[in-house]
């Protein structure tokens, strides 16, 4: 046994499926969940003969993806054939590229990017007992509806040094990919897949360890699981004093179980050789233009310039430019808000803690009852004391439920906060008089059981009562 402490050592290669409308090399358009082998032509089912056409868009996608990365762009590329055997490849060979990827380098965020590259999607196998006419059967069909979709394979160096990092990062790519609007990103539907390479080394060493491969994991839990698990694995075999086997593994995230795949030695040749039917591809000036011109801004500048420009903490920043629909209802709300009514820090706690956790974790905000308008003449309101925050909880519940005008709803529900003297000091002084012994210890100079005389009036107002005042009311009736 041996007590070095280990460091992780994570690299990522992901594929993205592309939202173009056709397929890479042909017509057929791309669709999610239509019956098995409708969208299909002689190209994207092998046939022989039969010639492919690289699909622009395409390739205008890779573009941006290396542009939001700040890649080198190749000025030629070429795509290659990889060469293996499965039945959800009926060519007997992928179109990929090889040593001259559309983009090589770049980073996002503190992660360096290896390379970019467009390949087609393989076909999907359906295995008995997953599609009811196959119930009972041994047998698999193939659905060569996906076949051929567009792909692009991002692979990073291996700068990645925790699970959390990875799943962290993941999100991040997501983000980025789903503003640049190039892909669905949709990990359920298999639009964002991911392999992730792990190692482990002595901490200090800037050696690479052995690796193994986990192969198609399609969510951030399982992600971050999978390579936890493999982490584990690894590092009891090193501390047994053993040695990691370079090997592909599938990670089950129901019984938290790695299998191999294969091993080394049976990793394949794929006699990668350039595509006899496909030219190399010239990026010309004007793609780029185009490309450039379609650029949007991306999540990490967004979360900068919600930082610098409106004060927002890194936190709040990230989780807001992060998710696109988020970032948008939050600018939306700050629009609505008339100048110095709303803070936008203000703005942002009342989305990433109130709305999301009522409208759930994922739901876009748009699509809900409560518009920008409302959020910020809420988030005005509690500003400027008219209601305490735990009143504008029941406007925002109400809100969520039935949309309104938050000004009219404090007014129906009586939710106006009890903050006018006139009106408080009266119930201070019932609390007061109902709490002599508190009042003794607040004379003595212990401040510390004001939280009764508070929650005394808290009780008497359903909440309405604003805390600072009460707290200034009691000094004043007790002379402090
Ligand atoms: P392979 O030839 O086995 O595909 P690559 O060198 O192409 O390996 O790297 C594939 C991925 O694995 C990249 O994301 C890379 O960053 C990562 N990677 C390479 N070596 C290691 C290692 N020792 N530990 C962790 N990740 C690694
Ligand atoms: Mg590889
Ligand atoms: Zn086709």
């Amino acid at each position: 046994m041996s007590d070095v402490a280990y460091e992780p050592v994570i690299g990522l290669e992901i594929h993205v499926q592309l939202a173009t409308r056709t397929k890479m090399f042909c017509g057929c358009e791309l669709t999610f969940g239509e019956p098995p082998n409708t969208r299909t032509c002689p190209v994207c089912l092998g046939l022989p003969g039969a010639l492919p056409v690289p699909n622009a868009e395409a390739i205008h996608y890779g573009l941006m993806i290396g542009m939001a990365f700040g890649s080198e762009l190749a000025p030629r590329s070429v795509f290659h054939r990889k060469n293996y055997f499965y039945p959800d490849l009926p060519k007997g060979y992928q179109i990929s590229q090889y040593d001259e990827p559309l983009c090589r380098g770049g980073r996002l965020g503190d992660v360096r990017i290896h390379r970019v590259h467009i390949e087609e999607d393989a076909a999907k196998l359906v295995h008995a007992g997953e599609s009811g006419r196959l119930h009972g059967s041994e047998a698999s069909i193939v659905d060569f509806n996906r076949g051929g979709t567009p792909l692009a394979e991002i692979v990073t160096e291996p700068d990645l040094r925790s699970a959390e990092h990875a799943a962290d990062w993941l999100r991040l790519l997501r983000a980025t990919l789903r503003a640049l609007g190039v892909s669905d990103v949709n990990m359920e539907e298999g639009s964002l897949r991911c392999d992730a390479n792990v190692s482990l080394r002595p901490k200090g060493s800037t050696e690479l360890g052995t690796k193994t491969e986990l192969k198609n994991m399609n969510s951030f839990r399982f992600i971050e699981r999978g390579i936890k698990a493999e982490i584990a694995r690894q590092e009891a075999i090193l501390r047994a004093g053993g040695q990691v086997e370079q090997e592909t593994l599938h990670f089950d995230p129901r019984t938290e179980q790695l299998t191999s795949l294969r091993s080394k030695e049976e990793a394949h040749d794929y006699r990668y050789f350039p595509e006899p039917d496909l030219p190399p591809i010239e990026i010309t000036q004007e793609m780029l233009d185009r490309a450039r011109a379609a650029m949007p801004e991306l999540p990490a500048d967004r979360a900068d310039r919600f930082e610098r420009e409106l004060g927002l903490n890194a936190d709040s920043a990230r989780l807001l430019a992060f998710r696109t629909e988020l970032g948008d209802f939050f600018e939306a709300a700050i629009a609505a808000g008339k100048d110095g009514e709303v803070k936008p820090q203000a703005v942002a706690n009342w989305i990433t803690n109130e709305l999301v956790s009522r409208l759930g974790a994922d739901a876009d905000p748009a699509g809900s009852n409560v518009t920008p308008e409302a959020l910020a003449k809420l988030v005005a309101l509690v500003g400027a004391r008219k209601v305490t925050q735990n009143a504008a909880r029941q406007v925002l519940d109400k809100l969520v439920a039935d949309g309104g005008d938050p000004e009219r709803i404090v007014e129906a529900e009586g939710l106006a906060a009890v903050g006018g003297a006139d009106e408080l000091a009266p119930i201070v002084q019932k609390a007061l008089e109902a709490n002599p012994d508190v009042v003794e210890k607040l004379r003595a100079g212990d401040m510390k059981p004001i939280g009764v005389i508070v929650g005394f009036v808290m009780r008497e107002t359903k909440g309405r009562a604003d805390g600072a005042e009460v707290n200034r009311l009691v000094r004043e009736q007790l002379g402090l």
